[in-house]
């Protein structure tokens, strides 16, 4: 199976098509790696990426 990720948010999305953070269906099925984020506010890694939610987020998303 193809994990998806969504351009915008770089939101790992295993089902569907759109993302479900932004609505956007802008995805992409090209990239590398990823972060899982437990908890947003002590999360320096989110801090970085501009991550709003938890989540699993890719650290590479190619256009
Ligand atoms: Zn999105």
């Amino acid at each position: 199976m193809e994990e998806k990720v969504c351009k915008n948010c770089k939101i790992i999305i295993s089902h569907g098509t759109i993302c479900p953070i932004c609505g956007s269906d802008d995805l992409t099925s090209r990239w590398g790696g990823y972060v899982i984020v437990l908890n947003i506010e002590k999360s320096e890694i989110a801090k970085k990426l501009d991550l709003k939610l938890n989540g699993v987020f890719a650290l590479n998303v190619k256009e």
